[in-house]
């Protein structure tokens, strides 16, 4: 059960140079998580703790699991990664055991980042939700924060987490001690999508008409997640075209694909 519900990847392979756009909130990252790894001694110098735990908060696909998994990838840090819909358990105890487990492997791993994708799960306002109200769903969390209080704040593992729905979020987990230091990661803006779209055709064989400007002024609205799939939907074109180099027209064509298939699935739900 355990294996099944997280996700250890010794080194992640994604760095800082994958991240588009969003140089900001990199640096933030780096600040709050990798400096307290690499450099402990500032903090002693100083004389301050540093955040607790990091919360990255924003629209889906926009980077947030990127980010964590860059700042693992820099420390050379174990990545642990649970989802917060996977600590919602139908058995008393299952939830709360499952966050147990979760800092015992971190500390068996350690340098280690925790990262807790779908914080909102576990962490909903009362009013707002009906499963908040369910006394195991709370138990998970208090479960959660009292492990985050028991370790060192200056040791080997730092936690990272993540929500698409910060309105809906339980402000007690946002106190200090706990989820102390908030991170937006907005959609890109057009330069930063310009930045993401030469991310992902790095490895694409372009041609020279493409012009990688007019793309970013024509997918406002996209997320990085989004123009990863343009680049691969525009490589399709190429490929049923039977070139192997990628025109501009593609791109074009994988716009109004994507733009069609979004329309229709406005009609289908309506
Ligand atoms: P979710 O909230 O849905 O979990 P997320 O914010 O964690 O989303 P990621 O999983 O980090 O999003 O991104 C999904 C994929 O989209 C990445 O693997 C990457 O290919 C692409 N992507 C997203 N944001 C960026 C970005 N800022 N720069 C480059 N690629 C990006």
């Amino acid at each position: 059960a355990r294996a099944q519900s997280m996700e250890i990847t010794e080194k992640p392979e994604v760095t800082y140079a994958d991240i588009g756009g969003i140089d900001e909130q990199v640096r933030e990252v780096r600040e709050a998580v990798e400096q307290p790894l690499t450099e402990p001694e500032i903090f002693n110098e100083v004389g301050i703790d540093p955040p607790s735990g990091v919360l990255l908060y924003g629209p889906p696909g926009t980077g947030k699991t990127m980010l964590a998994k860059a700042v693992a990838n820099e420390t050379d840090a174990t990545f642990i990664k649970m989802a917060g819909s996977e600590l919602v358990r139908k058995f008393i105890g299952e939830g709360s055991r499952l966050v147990r487990d979760l800092f015992e492997m971190a500390r068996e791993r350690q340098p280690a980042i925790i990262f807790i994708d779908e914080i909102d799960a576990i962490a909903t306002r009362r009013t707002e939700s009906k499963t908040s109200g369910d006394a195991e769903v709370q138990r998970t969390m208090m479960q959660l924060l009292s492990e985050m209080d028991g370790f060192e704040a200056r040791g080997e593992i730092r936690i990272i987490a993540a929500t698409n729905r910060y309105d809906m979020l339980d402000r007690a987990i946002l106190r200090p001690g706990r989820f102390d230091r908030l991170i937006e990661v907005p959609e890109p803006d057009r330069d930063g999508r310009e930045q993401i779209l030469g991310i992902h055709t790095r490895n694409m064989n372009i041609a020279a008409d493409v012009d990688f400007a007019d793309l970013a002024d024509d997918t406002d609205g996209y997320s990085g997640a989004d123009i990863e799939s343009l680049a691969t939907e525009a490589g399709m074109f190429a490929i049923r075209n039977e070139r192997d180099e990628v025109r501009h027209q593609d791109f074009a064509e994988a716009l109004e694909k994507i733009e069609d298939d979004d329309s229709s699935d406005v009609v289908s739900s309506a």
